[in-house]
């Protein structure tokens, strides 16, 4: 066998699963089906045909714009397939061909599909962390740093931890703060990567969006009220843990001694 061809045949798997993602970034926050009816054309409404909708390479052939009336197709459907390609390749290197390896791509493919969303809408969707909570809670059963235990731990650090952050936050402030969409997500992160992971994240998110908050204050109207959304932020954090978390964590006791 060639070398790389099971990574190959990894990265166009991500591709597809990223074209699905697609259709989940943009149908999920209008309830509308996610299999039903085939994609169209925001423009002029023709359907789609399936050679048109082969991912990346449909948008290259085509040239960024709609077969029927030329309108211009977001950059973004070629750049989410790509992101999750690059996933499936990265985990695939990470965890091989493993149980764990799968449960982290379909944990990182529900992630991706929440960043995008809550940068479009300040949301995050229920249907997505509502069932993740528990579904990841019974994956951790196939993963072998992981116990029910740690999970159930991770699932209440990760919304308690959060919830309690923005009890206080509107106690000082006299509004809401985070959502309860990051609530449920930071619970679902839990459920995956347990307490550690949901320090970690939330260290990770706050840091990040620290300094993204600043640099936004400071280019825009600085008495402007910034809404940024968490999720992405929070998202970020723990794909830096399931890949870098242990390697982080090592160092940073080694450092402070
Ligand atoms: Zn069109």
């Amino acid at each position: 066998m060639p070398p790389y061809l099971i990574e190959i045949y990894v990265s166009i798997f991500g591709l597809f699963i990223g074209s699905f993602l697609n259709v989940c970034i943009h149908r999920l926050p209008v309830s509308a089906s996610i299999v039903h009816p085939r994609s169209m054309c925001p423009s002029c409404g023709s359907m789609i045909r399936f050679y048109d909708n082969i991912p990346v390479i449909s948008y290259l052939f085509l040239k960024g714009r709609c077969r029927h009336c030329s309108a211009a197709i977001s950059l973004r459907y070629p750049l989410v397939e790509i992101i999750s390609a690059l996933f499936a390749f990265c985990v695939y290197l990470k965890y091989g061909p493993t149980w764990e390896g799968f449960i982290y791509y379909t944990f990182i493919a529900s992630l991706i599909v929440v960043i995008f969303i809550d940068l479009d809408h300040q949301i995050i969707p229920d249907v997505i962390t509502l069932p993740g909570i528990p579904l990841f809670f019974f994956a951790t059963f196939f993963m072998s740093r992981m116990t029910f235990m740690d999970s159930l731990l991770g699932i209440l650090a990760g919304g308690g931890s959060l919830f309690l952050i923005s009890w206080i936050y509107e106690l000082v402030r006299k509004k809401t703060g985070m959502g309860g969409g990051d609530i449920k997500l930071l619970a679902m992160i839990g459920a995956l990567t347990g307490w550690k992971g949901v320090v970690f994240t939330i260290y990770v998110a706050s840091a990040v969006g620290t300094l993204v908050g600043i640099s936004a204050m400071l280019y825009r109207n600085k008495d402007m009220q910034l809404k940024i959304p968490f999720g992405p932020f929070l998202s970020l954090g723990v794909i830096t843990y399931i890949f870098f978390g242990s390697e982080i964590i090592n160092w940073y006791f080694k450092i402070t001694g």
